[in-house]
């Protein structure tokens, strides 16, 4: 579904040598896949999502999306970002039709999609409230919302829960499993928190420090916990160390 081809980005300096972001990375995420991604800050982790966004041209290499050349940003990508900008003069239903209309689906079926989103991320009551109404957590769903109602084949994620109370997170975190599993939607999601990592991803990708490369990729293979928490089982310890060892190495090497 996701190609990344020896992909390299430098960035142009304003003096001396240009910046290399990310230096021939390749990975490739299959339909349906949920893949986290964790580097160092500053790594190009984020240059990396906007350019599978499609909002920036690689310096080298080839992007495919669903097999084809990624030109620009399309409705097949929903981005969320860590502080993502809702429309603040609409409602949150209207924000979650904002897709819908570009996309010209009539106003009755807009509206009907949005509603079902809206009860999907538990916001049903708060449909006709503005940005500046809701919390950080709630703006933060319509916003997940948003880029979900119009069904992208692909959902691209950078730090989206970064700013958000432990809590809000984790039940998020719960929240975007349901609805990756329900549609079946590719999710590449950034995180600096390895636990979120490790729990949300099929596969975490660790990537190195600037100029960035996928260091390693770890398969996660988690035995079912029941109604337990997954965290604190031992084989979840084991990858949230394993991982924090391959990032440590990283860090060091990045100061
Ligand atoms: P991360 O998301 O992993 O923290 P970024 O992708 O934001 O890292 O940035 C990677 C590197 O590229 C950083 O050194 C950053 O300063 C640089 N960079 C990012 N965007 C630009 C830009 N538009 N112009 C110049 N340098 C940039
Ligand atoms: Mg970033």
């Amino acid at each position: 579904m996701i190609g990344v081809r020896n992909i390299t980005k430098t960035f142009p300096a304003r003096s001396g040598p240009e910046l290399t972001a990310l230096e021939n990375i390749s990975l490739d995420i299959a339909a349906g896949e949920f893949v986290t991604l964790v580097g160092p800050s500053g790594c190009g982790k984020s240059t990396l999502l906007d350019l599978i966004a499609g909002l920036t041209e690689p310096t080298s290499g080839e992007l495919t999306i669903g097999g084809h050349p990624i030109t620009g940003p399309g409705l097949d990508r929903g981005v969320v970002f860590q502080q993502y900008a809702l429309f603040p003069w609409r409602t949150a239903q209207a924000n979650i039709e904002f897709g819908l209309e570009v996309k010209g689906v009539p106003r009755r079926l807009r509206a009907e999609r949005a509603r079902e989103m809206l009860a999907l991320v538990g916001l049903t009551a708060f449909a006709h409230s503005y940005p500046h109404e809701l919390s950080g957590g709630m703006r933060q769903r319509v916003a997940i919302a948003r880029s979900l109602a119009y069904e992208p084949a692909v959902l691209l994620m950078d730090e989206p829960y970064a700013a958000l109370d432990a809590q809000t997170r984790e039940s998020l975190q719960e929240d975007l499993l349901a609805i990756w599993k329900r549609t079946g939607t590719t999710v590449l999601f950034i995180t600096h928190s390895i636990e979120e990592a490790v729990y949300l991803g099929q596969r975490v990708a660790v990537m190195t420090a600037r100029p960035g490369r996928i260091k390693r990729v770890v398969d996660i293979d988690l035995p079912d916990s029941g109604a337990g928490d997954p965290r604190s089982e031992p084989e979840f310890v084991r990858y949230r160390r394993d991982i924090w060892e391959l990032l440590h190495d990283e860090v060091r090497a990045g100061v």
